[in-house]
Formats: C-alpha cells, structure tokens, sequence
C-alpha cells in the first residue's frame, strides 16, 4: 500500500537549519531559528530550571500518570501567572487550566474542542500568523478565515483588522496574540486592546488569546494587559499558554489551555470537555516541565531567580532591537528600518523581499525564512555591523 504515499517537502526552516549546517563561511548568521539564543549563540538551560531539576531528582517519588488536565498545582500557579495573583476571575473560580504538551497541544484541544462543542463555529486568525495555527486547524477540520493584521508597507494595519472584525459573523472564533506576535512583532497598544475588546463584545465573538511569549515582551505582567482586559471583562475566553520560551523548557512540551466561563458551573462543563478532547488526544499530558515550573512557581527564591532570567533575555532582545537600528545608521537606514526597535519579542518583519533574502543567503550567509521574518536573537553584537551592511547592499 505504501507504494501510493507521495513524499512531501519538509518544513520549510528545516531546511533552512540544514542549508546553515552545511555552509562553511564563518561568518554566517542565523536569524530562521525559533528559539531564543544568548550572546553566544546557546540556547541554555535556565539557572533556576537546572536548580528545580535538581531538586525534582532528589524529591520525585513517583511517574504514575498525572491525569488528564495534569498536575493542579501547575494549572494554579500558572492561573496566578497568566491572569494575576489578584484576578477576580480566580476569585470567582470562574477559571480553569488543563494542561498540555506546550502550546502546540493547547491549540489543539481548543480546536477540538471548538469543532466538537462549537459545531459550525469557524476561526479567524491574523494575516500573517503562525503558519501552524493554520495547519492545527485545518487538522482539527475547524474552517479558518484571516482579517488583516500587516499591509502593504510592512506595518501592523490596525483599521484593517478592526473593520474586518467587525464583519466576523456573530459568535465565531477569533484567535489573537497576547503579545510578541510571530511572524511580525507587531503588537496592539493598550487602546487598540480596548477597541478590540469592543468589537467582540458587540459581535459576541469568542476570542482565543495565544499566548506563548508571556515575559518576552515588556514584562510578565506588562504582556499579559490584553488578556487580563479580556478576561475581566467578557463571560467567556479561551487561551492557550506556553512555556516553552519563558522557561526555555522547550522540549519539554509544557503548556495549558485555559477557559473562562461566566460561573464556575459553566467552566467545570468546559473543563470535563478538555479532558474528554486530551483523553482522545494523548491521555495525559507529559509531567516534567510542569514539575520544573510548579517547583519554581511555589518557591519564592526560584521564582524570583526565573523573573531575572526572563528579564535578562527579554533585555537582550530588546536591547539588539535598538542596536541594529543603530547599526544602520551608518548607511542612512535607520529612519526605514526604525520600526524593529518598536517591535516585540523575538522575530521581526523586515520587510524584506523574498529576492533580497535569497541573496542575503547567497551574498552573505545571513539565513532567514523568505517572508522577510528575522528571529532577534539570532543576532549578536559582533555581527551586528555585518548582517546591517549585507542589508544595507540588497536594499540599495
Ligand atoms: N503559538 C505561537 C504564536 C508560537 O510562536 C508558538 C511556538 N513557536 C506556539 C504557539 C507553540 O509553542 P510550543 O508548542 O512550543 O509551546
């Protein structure tokens, strides 16, 4: 039977991590990957998660399963981080968190979740968006629709996405990004937050908050404005939240999926749902990472160790944001290229055509993926004057 299977192409930045291996100029940049890198090009294990490891090894007594929405005490402090210690959600009890193997797997329950409880109900994402939301729920056969979220010249299309949002037929899904929005980096201020909340409320759509970069913005709190706005003032909200990034436990596949009801009654008939959905799924999700981060969570000396790191790579990024800028005054770009300062989290629209990152490749080992996305991180402050002049070279 296997003589029918048509092999298809990998994934596109696969490739592009192969291409990188393979080129021997010592040069070379990577600015494809999806992961954080420090200024020696390491994506490390955090301190404090080496310590939380430690201490999981000594104390761990067993590796039964944790069951279907995990461990509780992961849901709560996770609860605590996403909507506030002082939310009056959890003081409601109208909150709950199942969860998942990372992001990924939250995305995936609220998908089926959506096309098994929601029958009909179809998803709208922002154009562009994470290519794997669009393949999450196409798997989950929930139909997916786009509104406007970049234009033409590269900057975020606040007008469009607001009129196109107020076209969504009434009671449809709409998935935003909490903040650090991937691909673009384009966030929305605190107003325009406001104006979005409006529109939903008016068209009584159900947003989905993904929220997968908690800390990589402004701040742990700073980051999570839109989904606090959004969870005090509406009845009902999904998100889906990861630690992948703010961990650096990538590999671990710690997430959850989180509903909002408007009374805890409501919210338990949600909750039997995801568990149903995860059942069908995976069963139980995986314990480790969720172990490293309740042991950190429920330790203030940890917890206050982990803010520091996430503080020191959010710094990073940010600071490579203004220092590329500058890097490109030199060659009278900085005024064009302004906006990555503006930007948030770790990848960047540069605006770049596909040509001119071909020949970035090409001309000057600098791999990025051919939608002009540029991951920060990738950048250190040596080749910074570098990659500015290979950039200033293909856009003259
Ligand atoms: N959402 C977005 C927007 C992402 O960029 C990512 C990671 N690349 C995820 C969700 C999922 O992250 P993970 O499954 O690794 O936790």
């Amino acid at each position: 039977m296997f003589e029918q299977i048509e092999r298809v192409p990998g994934d596109a930045i696969l490739g592009l991590i192969d291409a990188f291996k393979k080129d021997s100029n010592p040069q070379k940049v990577d600015l494809g990957v999806g992961v954080y890198r420090d200024e020696q090009g390491n994506t490390p294990i955090l301190r404090s998660v080496k310590e939380a490891e430690a201490r999981l090894l000594k104390n761990e007594t067993t590796k039964s399963y944790i069951g279907s929405h995990g461990d509780p005490r992961y849901g709560k402090a996770i609860l605590s981080l996403v909507l506030g210690e002082d939310s009056p959600v959890l003081a409601a009890n109208r909150a709950s968190a199942t969860q998942s193997p990372g992001g990924t797997g939250a995305l995936r329950l609220a998908a089926d979740f959506i096309k098994t409880q929601l029958p009909g109900k179809r998803i709208w994402v922002s154009d562009p968006t994470w290519p794997n939301h669009l393949g999450i729920f196409h798997a989950a056969d929930v139909e997916l629709h786009k509104y406007p979220y970049v234009d033409a010249d590269n900057r975020l299309d606040f007008d469009g996405m607001l009129a196109a949002l107020k076209e969504i037929p009434e009671g449809d899904v709409v998935l935003l990004h909490a903040c650090c929005h991937n691909p673009s980096g384009f966030d929305l201020t605190q107003a325009q937050w406001k104006q979005v909340l409006e529109v939903v409320k008016a068209r009584q759509l159900l947003p989905l908050i993904d929220f997968a970069y908690q800390g990589f913005g402004d701040g742990l709190d700073e980051d999570a404005y839109g989904v606090r706005l959004f969870a005090e003032n509406l009845d009902e909200l999904l998100i889906t939240s990861s630690c992948s990034k703010n961990f650096g436990i990538y590999r671990e596949r710690t997430g959850c999926l989180i509903a909002i009801a408007r009374d805890s009654e409501q919210m338990e008939n949600v909750r039997s749902q995801f568990a149903i959905v995860a059942r069908e799924n995976y069963s139980n999700p995986p314990a480790h990472g969720g172990s490293v981060v309740i042991e950190i969570l429920e330790s203030a000396e940890l917890a206050a160790q982990w803010r520091e790191e996430v503080a020191e790579m959010r710094n990073r990024i940010n600071g490579l944001r203004r220092d590329f800028v500058e890097a490109l005054k030199p060659h009278g770009l900085d005024e064009r290229f302004a906006f990555i300062a503006e930007q948030r989290g770790m990848f960047s629209y540069t605006g770049l055509s596909g040509e001119q990152v071909d020949r970035l490749r090409d001309e000057y080992s600098i791999y990025m993926v051919r939608s002009g996305r540029a991951n920060v991180a990738g950048l250190v402050s040596d080749n910074l004057p570098y990659v500015a002049r290979a950039i200033a070279d293909v856009v003259k």
